[in-house]
């Protein structure tokens, strides 16, 4: 009980999520398709995740389940050889691009590409979910220096058609039902931190957890963006109230300071975790309200849900330079970055999995923590491993009104601290457990 939920090897635990990042790297994901099951199976090795097939057509509150897109070619090639090719790097295809074969000029084909004037030399990552259409994403500097009078033969050997959409999900039960939901992005093709890194994050938590007892159930989802998301609220809205916490995940592989985006509510459970956490732990961070884009806490925190799902990242979704292009690549992301993502999540879940509040056996002044062996046999001990203050803080506010989180805000030291010192109090029967 007094051990994290998590115990993890520091050394390792960024390299291995790395490592699986190069593995998943080069495969072609889409909102649908074969790409996000070879993602999940690859995932799967790290901790089983079980994948449910969604079909086209099927309703999720006011979407649709779209198409099914597979890819095995594209390119544009000219006199033969291919100057644009899907199979070097699968971000110069527009994602989701509907089947096309032709030849044409370049000022018939210049409205199906893509580029980035101000970043010359990335080629950007587009989509066209919800328009059919085709199209090419290339290097601003390559599509300027295009023949004008040259032909231009074009292949998209795509596939748009009945099929499903796939989630992943792993389920932990705990001695509660009242769970812990962490959810992260599956869609994108291959950029890394956008959103490889929490993916491989996600399921090396859950491996972790997975190996420990735990008071709450823990539930890890992997959908795509938006639809991924409403389709997984569809399927299990019986049961949503029993998340008590949530985190979506994504870009925390980079350098830059952790961003907590707040719930809708601003108050939940996982909005005074994670800034209690990011506080106490030191390091750089902003903490930052609730906003109507971003990802999908969009969905859990509309209105009709309202759950208490904040965000976790690194640098924030459209303020970086590398953000949707080619340069979001395995050099990009830091193995030292994705440990300290991975501790600072295991650490904001370990505030969920024992927040409760204590009750005083002996509430009529202070007991006398020496003839316990609580306090400080020398006085000026520098670290007395008693922890004193932290044991006069749970004892002030052991009146089952003051959770122990609670208690660590007031007293500005770490949960773990605090929570120890519960242990310690209820060990020598000053403290009994509340019910929550
Ligand atoms: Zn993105």
């Amino acid at each position: 009980m007094a051990e994290s939920i998590i115990e993890m090897d520091k050394t390792r635990i960024g390299a291995e999520i790395y490592a699986l990042m190069e593995r998943l790297y080069p495969i072609c994901r889409s909102i649908t398709g074969p790409g996000v099951r070879e993602t999940l199976t690859l995932l799967s090795a790290v901790h089983p995740i079980k994948q449910t097939e969604i079909p086209t057509g099927t309703p999720v509150f006011d979407w649709e389940i779209p198409k099914e897109w597979s890819i095995r070619d594209a390119y544009i090639k000219v006199g033969g050889t291919r100057i644009v090719d899907f199979k070097s790097h699968n971000l110069h295809v527009l994602n989701y691009s509907a089947p096309f074969s032709g030849t044409m000029s370049l000022a018939e084909l210049e409205p199906h590409l893509h580029s980035l004037p101000d970043q010359p030399d990335l080629i950007p990552y587009r989509t066209s979910y919800y328009a059919e259409r085709w199209g090419f994403c290339l290097p601003h500097r390559q599509r300027q220096a295009l023949d004008p009078n040259a032909t231009y033969d074009v292949l998209v050997d795509s596939t748009l058609e009945d099929g499903a959409l796939t989630l992943g999900e792993i389920y932990l039960p705990g001695a509660s039902t009242d769970e812990i939901l962490i959810s992260t992005h599956t869609c994108h093709p291959s950029l890394c931190n956008d959103n490889l890194s929490g993916l491989g994050i996600a399921v090396h938590l859950a491996a972790a957890i997975a190996a420990r007892s735990r008071r709450l159930s823990y539930r890890f989802v992997f959908v795509p963006g938006t639809i991924g998301s409403l389709a997984w609220l569809a399927a299990n809205e019986a049961t949503v109230s029993r998340i008590k916490a949530g985190l979506v995940i994504t870009g925390l592989g980079d350098e830059a300071p952790f961003t907590y985006k707040k719930s809708r509510r601003g108050d939940a459970l996982i909005d005074r975790a994670a800034a209690h956490v990011l506080k106490t732990d030191g390091t750089p961070h902003k903490v930052i309200d609730y906003y109507p884009y971003g990802y999908d806490e969009r969905q859990y925190c509309s209105p009709g849900f309202n759950l208490g799902v904040g965000r976790l990242s690194r640098n924030v979704h459209g303020t970086f330079p590398q953000y949707h292009t080619s340069a979001d690549n395995l050099s990009f992301v830091k193995p030292a970055a994705l440990t300290q993502a991975y501790e600072t999540i295991a650490a904001i879940l370990n505030v969920a999995e024992h927040e409760r509040s204590v009750l005083s056996l002996n509430p009529k002044g202070e007991p006398r923590l020496g003839k316990r062996g609580l306090y400080r046999q020398v006085a000026g001990q520098a670290n007395a491993p008693t922890d004193e203050y932290a044991l006069l803080w749970v004892l002030a506010y052991a009146d089952g009104a003051h959770s122990l989180l609670t208690i660590a805000e007031k007293a500005d030291m770490p949960f773990t601290r605090i929570k120890a010192a519960a242990e310690r109090l209820q060990a020598v029967d000053l403290v009994r457990d509340c019910a929550t």
